[in-house]
């Protein structure tokens, strides 16, 4: 880093919230935004919808180095504003807020946001509904309350196959006896801290530092096990009906 900019430091906007401008809004031309579409999932080019135009707002910002007080303030312009998704089939709107700069628009915040994929086909529906609901609370960051929905669908598995054991983790490793289940996705779950500690969940301080990732790789790991008892015969019976017509015709 140079000698100015250890002097200027960090730009840091004076307040984090990027809804609340620091002066008036002003109304601008829309603009396409590439971005994953939280509705279909599916990545696009977002056009404005019709001509609804922007709100265009500055929000101010200061330095943190050691010069920041001899500084005035500056001001980076945003924009929010509504875009639909390019796929026919869904026409999702989305909100969006961008920085503006004088050559392109950077994509800031926008909702509602994705929610993780996941197919419930064949899972019972106490469980399908568990697991759907820790995938919208991860949506809402709601990172510790989807962990404890994500426990909550595998107690439900286990309770479903019959699989017994001292906590979470062990009745998992029992589901073996019921189902199979690869070896790494066992590890896997041996590696979930939240999965072990089955007493007084409310003491428990594995919760106390969930993070995305952690409610991330949970969902993930219990999506994986959900497909492996309940999807992989579902596949299995697919295939087969598919192949049953090419048998009828050749015993002809
Ligand atoms: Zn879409």
């Amino acid at each position: 880093m140079s000698d100015l900019a250890t002097l200027l430091g960090e730009k840091v906007f004076i307040n984090s919230n990027v809804y609340q401008p620091s002066g008036n809004y002003i109304a601008a031309k829309a603009f396409r935004i590439s971005l994953k579409c939280p509705h279909c999932c599916k990545e696009g080019i977002f056009d404005p919808i019709d001509n609804v135009q922007d709100a265009i707002f500055p929000r101010t910002y200061k330095y943190d180095g050691p010069l920041n007080d001899a500084l005035q303030s500056g001001a980076e312009m945003f924009a929010i504003g509504v875009r639909s998704c390019p796929n026919a089939k869904c026409r999702g709107a989305v909100t969006i807020v961008a920085e503006i700069t004088p050559h392109s628009e950077t994509l800031v915040t926008y909702s509602p946001r994705a929610l993780i994929d996941f197919r419930s086909d064949n899972i019972p529906m106490m469980i399908a509904e568990s697991l759907k609901e820790a995938v919208a609370a991860n949506g809402a960051q709601a990172y510790r309350a989807s962990t404890l929905m994500v426990r909550r669908a595998l107690e439900l598995l286990c309770q479903e196959k019959g699989a017994k054991g001292a906590n979470l983790k062990e009745r998992i490793g029992k589901l073996t006896n019921f189902v199979t289940l690869s070896p790494s996705l066992l590890e896997a779950a041996d590696e979930l801290r939240i999965l072990g500690n089955d007493a007084a969940h409310v003491e428990a301080h594995e919760y106390d530092d969930i993070t995305k990732e952690h409610s991330d790789a949970a969902i993930e790991l219990a999506k994986k096990i959900l497909e492996a008892v309940y999807q992989h015969d579902d596949l299995v019976a697919r295939l087969r009906n598919l192949k049953k017509p090419t048998v009828a015709k050749h015993q002809q």
